[in-house]
């Protein structure tokens, strides 16, 4: 297994960035996914890394070997793809041992990496089978047992999981991810759901717009949002952004709402050079708290029952425009257009430059 590094990774289609310089190292063992939006450059990242895609400026090694040059069969990796083709003809034992059968291995050796792999995702009954007759959930297993036969120094997987249903999906989630964790290989996983990304990774890289936007944990991404754009990708639904005026204690919100920031906020709202005193007020909705005097007032736009919990959409201007969206307990409902106060849990506060769009630091 491999660290990789890329420094300076970029590719141009003619004059347009698909992927704006990047710098990651992804440490032995570790799962990375690439993040974001569809076109944000993420495929294009990976097959740089597969080499399916030549760069046009940086390196890439792995294991410490710059392999930037390389084609993709020279380079150590098995590379998992979302509509993953398997030899109709050929049973599943066939199928799996095909990549070692082409290395010329010996067909004991053979025999006992394709049982390993196949007792790793319980699929050791398929074997004698042919594709055609599997579900889609088993033949993606199979999928990643061809992958896994190889022992490559990383697995880079392309939304191998796209084209489950969502129940497979889940479970697919979840043996993809105790597989990574018997197994230590180094990992990058591409996908555009946030929920994946948030389930299966160490590190999560956010990218929009060909170029990465946060590379953090799940939980720094999702309590330290670097921008905006991060602030309301990550999470379903996103943070709460709401746009205010500081005027030196306090934000004016929408709908007359006057809210103290707290006492640790001031200094850096003070070195901030916001626009015009401007300022966007950020808070998840497990922030919220519902509190009698609590100092914001909104009225119950929509309320929409989670079974834990529900979620209520309040409007501070009392139109569709400025929701936010609050969690509240189990078998608390309020009916539409009542008014309700709150308060933000001070320590789950955040506040972005509206200029920037960056996330202001303490
Ligand atoms: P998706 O999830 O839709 O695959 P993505 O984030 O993986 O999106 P990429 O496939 O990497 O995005 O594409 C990034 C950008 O590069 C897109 O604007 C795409 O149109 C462009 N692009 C990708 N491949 C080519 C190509 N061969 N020629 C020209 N432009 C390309």
């Amino acid at each position: 297994m491999a660290t990789i590094q890329l420094r300076q990774i970029e590719k141009k289609f003619g004059e347009v960035y698909a992927v704006k310089p990047v710098d990651l190292t992804i440490d032995d063992g570790e799962f990375v996914v690439l993040l974001g939006p569809s076109g944000c450059g993420k495929t294009t990242t990976l097959r740089m890394i597969a080499g399916l895609e030549t760069v046009s400026g940086g390196t890439i090694t792995i294991g410490g070997q710059d392999v930037t040059h390389l084609r993709g069969r020279e380079r150590d990796i098995a590379f998992v793809f979302q509509l993953f083709a398997l030899y109709p003809h050929l049973s599943v034992y066939e199928n799996i041992a095909f990549p070692l059968k082409s290395q010329n291995m010996p067909s004991a050796e053979v025999e006992q990496r394709v049982r390993t792999s196949a007792r790793m995702l319980q699929i050791e009954r398929l074997l004698p089978l042919r594709p055609g007759s599997l579900s889609g959930g088993d033949r993606q297993r199979v999928a990643l047992a061809r992958a896994l036969v190889r022992r490559p120094a990383a697995f880079l997987m392309d939304e191998p999981l796209g084209a489950l249903d969502a129940e497979f999906r889940e479970t697919m989630r979840a043996e993809i991810k105790r597989l990574h964790l018997n197994q230590g290989a180094t990992t990058i996983y591409v996908t555009h759901d946030q929920i994946e990304a948030m389930a299966m990774s160490d590190r999560v890289v956010v990218m929009s717009n060909a170029q990465v936007q946060q590379i953090g944990t799940p939980g720094e991404v999702y309590t330290n949002p670097a921008n905006l754009f991060v602030a309301r990708f990550i999470g379903s639904p996103g943070m709460n952004l709401v746009a205010g005026r500081y005027d030196g204690t306090h934000v004016m919100l929408p709908g007359d709402n006057r809210f103290a920031v707290p006492a640790t906020w001031r200094a850096a709202l003070d070195r901030t050079d916001l626009p015009d005193n401007e300022v966007v007020l950020g808070f998840r909705p497990e922030a919220a708290v519902f509190a009698p005097n609590g100092p914001l007032q909104a009225m119950v736009y929509a309320d929409d029952m989670h079974g834990a919990y529900s979620m209520l959409h309040l409007s501070f201007s009392g139109t569709a425009d400025q929701i936010v969206h609050t969690r509240a307990e189990r078998g608390v409902s309020a009916p539409i257009g009542a008014p309700v106060r709150f308060d933000v849990q001070p320590d789950l506060i955040r506040f972005f430059n509206p200029r920037t769009e960056q996330a202001i630091s303490r």
